[in-house]
This record gives C-alpha cells, structure tokens and sequence, in this order.
C-alpha cells in the first residue's frame, strides 16, 4: 500500500503524533512493505533519502508509534524485534529455516475468544515457529 504524505500525516494526526517529516518517512516506510523489517533494516534503507536521519532517531520513532499503537511490534524469533503496519489483526509465521516473517490470516474474533469476563484486550499477538513451503522444499 502506497500512501501519501499527506495521508501518513493524518494516521499519526489521529493518534496524537506530531508529524515531523523523520516520522512521516519511518510509517510510510512501514505501510508499504509485508516484510516485517527490524529497525536497523529500516535506518539502512531510509538512510539513502535521508542523510541526517540518526540511528536513534528511528529507534526512538518506532517506539513512540508502538506505544501510540500506530504500529506494532513483532518480537516472533526471540532475537531483534519487527515492526508491522497491520492493516487487518493477522498472526505471525516465522520460518526457522529462513529467517522470514510472513503474515498469516487469523479468524476474526480469536484474539478475544479465551479472555474472562470483563476483560478487554488492546492489542494480540499469534506466533507460529516452523519451516515455509521453500524451506520444506530443500
Ligand atoms: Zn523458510
Ligand atoms: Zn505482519
């Protein structure tokens, strides 16, 4: 998903973030990949269009946008943590294989399905560990 600035600038708007440019950059980044990159990956591709960007500056970033619950953080292999832009609740494959993170649909409803009464969640996380298909394969 290609979104403009000026539609970036309203999500973090809406979720109270003042949207400087670094930031509009960092969730635009995030919007348009499904490939759950770790913030190091993020500064290294974002660093050829913004040379004064900091290292820390992305970290700092994507915590707020975390908490602010514009993104969320994928912390599926127990080493770096990833971030996701998730335009629908989905649950998480990690192929020990290969590394990659890939997205798996969840059934509506799931994340809610085992809490007490009275409980109200803000936010799931589904891991799956495993092999993908290519890795199955070789
Ligand atoms: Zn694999
Ligand atoms: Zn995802």
């Amino acid at each position: 998903m290609k979104a403009s600035p000026a539609e970036i600038t309203d999500i973090l708007r809406c979720h109270g973030v003042n949207p400087s440019s670094q930031r509009i950059a960092i969730l635009g980044y995030l919007m348009q990949t499904r490939e759950h990159p770790t913030a190091d990956c993020i500064y290294r591709d974002l660093l050829a269009d913004k040379p004064t960007l900091s290292r820390t500056t992305v970290y700092s970033t994507l915590n707020l946008l975390v908490d602010c619950g514009v993104v969320s953080a994928v912390d599926v292999d127990g080493e770096s943590r990833r971030y996701d832009y998730p335009l629908t609740p989905h649950a998480h494959f990690h192929c020990t294989g290969c590394q990659k993170v890939f997205d798996v649909d969840m059934p509506v409803g799931v994340e809610s399905v085992m809490l007490p009464q009275g409980f109200t969640a803000k936010s799931t996380s589904v891991y799956y560990h495993g092999f993908c298909r290519d890795c199955m394969e070789n």
